[in-house]
């Protein structure tokens, strides 16, 4: 089923949400409550779907915006914000946390990267539509009432249900370059053990492109996947939204922070970091994640169990790398991702 936007303009159009918070984001302490958007179904004629948000603040400073449930089957990063929603008391900080721990909260309940109301793949639909379906209501809110309150945008996405990734942090590229400096600093100070640039960029319809828009510094993760919550990535998401909250001066800097492991910084480019089944059929990888690989050399085969005497269809690296991401599912249509790659800086 295609994306469903019942807009006639398909964008922004300069509308006013209509979310409605129950939240003052200018006052002083801690509170957690839901956005309520409205929508009216069957079951429920005046109903609205509540998307859970939490505000700490303490005076003046800079804001951090924490998001996850982005895309709703990446959990490592749901795990860190929902524990920060308990955790952070406005005394620990200077300045103010946003939380939204479950982004595309239809997506987010029901363990999905799209919604299944409207199949909208949030970090596909910013700068959204006040008018849109549910998916494009909730860019639309994040766009123009989070993102424009906030001074770093940390987006805790994972590699979801079809893919792994080496735990990363990563950033897109800005031609400006006191920005990009920004970023790197960002980049490493989250901890992750690998921090990459994302050379093929964001693109305008992703919570990066919301950030560039607003002139924000948009920071984002890929912390495991395999939509599975993973010890190690659930404690780096952890312990990285401590960290930019200390490398932002809106918490006290702790031995997080001073005994920070080293982060590889890394580059991810464009089509040639990434390897795609050649055909459909089961895939017999030859490479595991971390492995340092030459161009020209197999990435793995398509094997053919319902006609076992076919010869297997090689995938092959289309440069060298470190294999930075593989695919889950052992099965594979033609064009399914099957790796990326990254490259030192
Ligand atoms: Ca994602």
């Amino acid at each position: 089923m295609p994306a469903i936007n019942t807009t006639a303009n398909g964008g922004m159009g300069g509308g006013k949400t209509r979310i409605a918070a129950d939240i003052d984001f200018e006052a002083d302490g801690k509170q957690v409550t839901w956005l309520k958007l409205p929508h009216s179904v069957h079951r429920s004629a005046y109903g609205h779907i509540a998307i859970p948000i939490a505000c700490i603040k303490n005076g003046k400073g800079p804001t951090l915006l924490a998001m996850s449930g982005n895309h709703g089957d990446e959990y490592e990063g749901q795990v860190a914000t929902t524990r920060l929603i308990r955790e952070l008391e406005p005394k620990e900080i200077k300045g103010r946390v946003i939380v939204l721990p479950a982004a595309n909260f239809p997506a987010a309940m029901a363990g999905m990267r799209t919604s299944p109301i409207d199949q909208g793949n949030l970090n596909r639909t910013f700068p959204g539509d006040p008018d849109g379906t549910p998916t494009w209501m909730i860019s639309h809110y994040i766009e123009t009432e989070l993102v424009s309150r906030s001074d770093v945008i940390l987006d805790l996405h994972s590699g979801g249900s079809s893919l792994l990734y080496i735990p990363s942090a990563l950033m897109g590229v800005s031609k400006d370059k006191a920005r990009t400096k920004k970023l790197l600093a960002l980049t490493e100070a989250f901890g992750a053990p690998v921090g990459y640039v994302n050379l093929g960029g964001g693109g305008d319809r992703t919570s990066t492109g919301a950030a560039e828009r607003a002139g924000k510094l948009r920071l984002g993760t890929e912390l495991g996947g395999a939509g599975m919550v993973g010890l190690d990535s659930t404690r780096i998401a952890v312990e990285g939204v401590r960290r930019i909250m200390e490398h932002m001066g809106i918490a006290k800097e702790t031995d997080l922070t001073r005994k920070k492991p080293k982060t590889r910084m890394m580059d991810v480019g464009g089509d040639d970091y990434y390897v795609y089944a050649p055909d459909a059929g089961l895939f017999e990888p030859h490479v595991d994640l971390g492995a340092m690989v030459k161009k020209g050399q197999t990435a793995g085969v398509v094997q053919f169990v319902d006609n076992p005497m076919r010869p297997p269809v090689p995938a092959l690296f289309p440069r060298d790398g470190m294999v930075l991401c593989k695919r889950v599912p052992g099965r594979v249509e033609r064009g399914d991702c099957l790796f990326h790659l990254s490259t030192d800086r």
